[in-house]
């Protein structure tokens, strides 16, 4: 059976959904439990309110620049952003969020109005909406 068979791409998508949203729950288990971690660091510290978290918030586009020389709306298709606290010398990260417009049916001549309005989509956003 050929690599590129309709079939076999299909299984391998059905697979790598089953494995992203399993890691996704894991993920936000693990920044939940990090988030207690660090309200307890804080109670043990002496610290004013228990429920502050400092954060470092940090982001990155798919492209040098946001906006688009020629055309308008964001050159970048993709961008993610993590938060990580810096209240404790682990530094946790305590949110990551990844928003992408990236779709297998774009550029094949069909007009799609993504997010979530065929099957398989990926794209997080739809191709008008800003990344923020
Ligand atoms: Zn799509």
């Amino acid at each position: 059976m050929p690599v590129g068979n309709t079939r076999a791409r299909s299984g391998v998508q059905t697979l790598s959904n089953q494995v992203s949203a399993k890691m996704r729950r894991l993920n936000t288990v693990n920044m939940r439990e990090k988030i207690e971690a660090v309200k307890f660091f804080n109670v043990t510290v002496e610290a004013v309110n228990p429920n502050i978290i400092n954060v470092a918030v940090d982001g990155r586009y798919n492209s040098i620049t946001i906006g688009h020389s020629k055309m308008l709306g964001q050159a970048a298709l993709q961008a993610i952003g993590i938060a990580c606290e810096t209240n404790t010398k682990h530094k946790y990260i305590l949110s990551a969020v990844m928003q992408h417009k990236l779709c297998w049916l774009r550029g094949k001549g069909v007009t799609v109005n993504c997010p979530g309005g065929h099957e398989g989509c990926t794209a997080s956003l739809p191709v008008y909406a800003p990344l923020s």
